[in-house]
């Protein structure tokens, strides 16, 4: 039998550059996966359904929330965001690692319902980079931004109730962290219960 997967949380403000570290840690990690939120809010340019989002409208997302088929799910900035609980079970059962890629109050919401699992925050190196950040990935009007901004410094006080800080000052160095936080989690002897049993069932 194969242990089970890392559950993953990964928050930290609008701009730090979450997205960024995960498509790196993706592309160097085939045994990681994303998982795809739902959210009601419209796709920027480029973004595609089932791959970036579930985009969905706000009655459908009432209805999965009624059926209980989110694991968490919140309202930032007048949208609702969630984890469709399905998909990251199979996965998880499989014994890949998934990264939930969400903000605070699901992340606390993750934390209560599975203690297993392991929460990292993303800080930005500085209040005046975050701005750069944001401003330059030219997605967001100017209000957008403001509001994003204003819901950072909210959000970076939640830092010390994650397991893991990591700040995303040099991207490969990020990157590089995030995925050390993985390897020594993987190495819990907690989670090598089946691992242990079966060197034990072979050799004793
Ligand atoms: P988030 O997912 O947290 O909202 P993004 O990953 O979209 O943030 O990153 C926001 C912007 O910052 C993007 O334009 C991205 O290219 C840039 N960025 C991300 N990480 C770094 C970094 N370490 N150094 C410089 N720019 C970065
Ligand atoms: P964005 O609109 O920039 O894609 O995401 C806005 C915020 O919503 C980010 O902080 C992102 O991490 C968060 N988010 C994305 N998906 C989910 C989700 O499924 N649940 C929760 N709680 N937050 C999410």
């Amino acid at each position: 039998m194969k242990n089970s997967g890392l559950l993953v949380i990964l928050s930290g403000p609008s701009g730090c550059g979450k997205g960024t570290v995960i498509k790196e840690l993706l592309r160097r990690n085939p045994n990681v996966f994303l998982s795809v939120s739902a959210t009601t809010r419209l796709p920027r340019e480029g973004e595609q359904d089932g791959i970036h989002y579930h985009f969905i409208t706000k009655d459908r997302f009432e209805s999965l929330i009624a059926e209980e088929g989110m694991l968490e799910y919140a309202s930032y900035c007048d949208n609702y965001y969630g984890t469709p609980k399905a998909a990251v079970e199979e996965k998880l059962c499989a014994g890949k690692d998934v990264i939930l890629e969400i903000e605070v109050q699901g992340a606390l919401q993750v934390m209560n319902k599975r203690p297993d699992a392991v929460s990292i925050f993303i800080l930005p190196p500085s209040a005046k980079e975050l701005e750069h950040r944001l401003v330059g990935r030219n997605t967001e009007d100017r209000d957008t931004i403001d509001r994003r901004l204003a819901k950072a410094w909210d959000e970076i006080t939640y830092a010390s109730r994650y397991d893991y800080a990591v700040v995303n000052d040099d991207l490969m160095e990020a990157v590089q962290e995030v995925e050390a936080v993985l390897i020594a989690e993987k190495c819990k002897s907690v989670r090598m219960e089946h691992t242990i049993a079966s060197i034990v069932d072979k050799n004793c």
